[in-house]
């Protein structure tokens, strides 16, 4: 089902948090005629140019939002990254590991790495619309994550 125009109401905010300071807020939006999704990350602090709302995500192609965190060591912070992808597709990431930094997302939208078929250890990747009304907690990993949704809609 598509709209001439979609009709987009806010779903909530996913904030990312590196101990108390936030480091960006991870937003959606929805049709509430066919259901597209639309979503944005705020930096917190100067704003620029390449921010705001991104999408929307294609259904017919099984996109998702989907949030990619990543431990951070050295000259490469924890950061928590907006992407678009879809089963089947790959993941190009920024890693501490190697083999974590090209991933591949399953059917059930979880996300292996493509050498060997395992979870990564220093990315952790969560649905966008799973994790909002929630936050995550980047100084600790893996990342304490948390979100008000019903435990039921919830696939942490
Ligand atoms: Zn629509």
């Amino acid at each position: 089902m598509t709209c001439e125009s979609h009709d987009y109401v806010y779903v909530g905010a996913f904030n990312v948090f590196i101990e108390e300071e936030l480091l960006k807020v991870i937003e959606a939006w929805r049709c509430r005629v066919c259901g597209t999704v639309l979503a944005g990350e705020r930096q917190m602090g100067p704003i620029s140019s390449t921010e705001g709302m991104r999408g929307p995500a294609s259904q017919e192609s099984g996109e998702r939002w989907m949030v990619v965190a990543r431990q951070g060591r050295g000259s490469l912070p924890p950061d928590a990254i907006l992407i678009k992808a879809s089963p089947g597709s790959r993941v190009r990431v920024e890693s501490i590991e190697l083999h974590d930094s090209s991933l591949v997302v399953k059917d059930d939208l979880s996300v292996v790495r493509e050498v060997d078929g395992e979870p990564p250890t220093t990315v952790r990747v969560y649905e966008l619309l799973s994790v909002l009304k929630g936050y995550i907690d980047l100084s600790v990993w893996p990342p304490k994550v948390f979100t008000l949704q019903a435990k039921q809609q919830r696939q942490l």
